[in-house]
């Protein structure tokens, strides 16, 4: 803990690469770069850097997908790397839940600062325990880090698919999203899915977790439009 923080880079402009590993090093960094998205979900299957650089424009696995697919897993910062004309993809990844953002072309020490201001922000609540937040509302209990949902202390047993679900509605709470932009979080773009499967699992979840699941107290549906979680 008492390392310096390490900080993956995921870029494929090998320019741009070396002059941000340069001035993360320079000041007091440790960094990782690669630049394959593939590569980048390779590396952190095995561990957690304490903030990512992400280029969103990448060969293999783009960062958006990278960004869904760590939300599901980790709260570590994330900082994505954007064209002025990736506008649409910078909202997406915010939603997706990036921290920030810089758009190119950057200058390394704007990046440097950027990076020192976000590790302040968030690292007071991983610091502590090297861990993500448990969240809690009422009798219910999501733990990223265990994977566990826990009504009235009571063990409940989600899918994989269901925990995803109900923690992206329980990060972002009250935020409507539709069926399209669920199967995109938590399914992932690369497939072709039934969007009534995520109807399928709202039910699930909803006899899972609500005292009464035909009056939801927790998963709301917002009809017409989606689905959103109320605390
Ligand atoms: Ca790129």
């Amino acid at each position: 803990m008492s390392q310096q923080p390490h900080i993956l880079i995921v870029e494929d402009e090998p320019s741009i690469a070396e002059v941000t590993k340069l001035y993360l090093q320079r000041a007091g960094y440790g960094v990782t770069v690669l630049a394959d998205g593939q590569e980048a979900l390779a590396f952190l299957a095995r561990g957690t850097p304490d903030l990512v650089v992400l280029d969103l424009m990448l060969p293999g696995v783009d960062g958006l997908e990278i960004t869904r697919w760590l939300r599901t897993r980790s709260d570590v910062p994330i900082i994505m790397l954007t064209a002025r004309r990736e506008e649409t993809d910078r909202v997406l990844g915010f939603e997706m839940g990036a921290d920030d953002y810089v758009v190119k072309p950057f200058s390394p020490r704007e990046l440097v600062s950027r990076v020192r201001a976000v590790l302040r922000r968030t690292r007071g609540a991983s610091a502590v325990s090297g861990q993500d937040d448990v969240l809690t509302f009422e009798a219910l209990t999501i733990d990223p880090n265990t994977r566990q949902v826990q009504v009235k202390e009571r063990e409940v047993s989600l899918t994989a698919r269901e925990f995803d679900l109900l923690y992206l509605l329980a990060r972002h709470p009250r935020q409507v999203f539709n069926r399209d932009r669920l199967l995109d979080l938590v399914w992932g773009m690369n497939e072709y899915i039934d969007p009534s499967t995520v109807t399928v699992h709202v039910r699930r979840l909803r006899e899972k977790i609500e005292a009464d699941p035909s009056h939801p107290r927790h998963i709301l549906t917002v009809w017409g439009v989606g689905y959103k979680f109320e605390p």
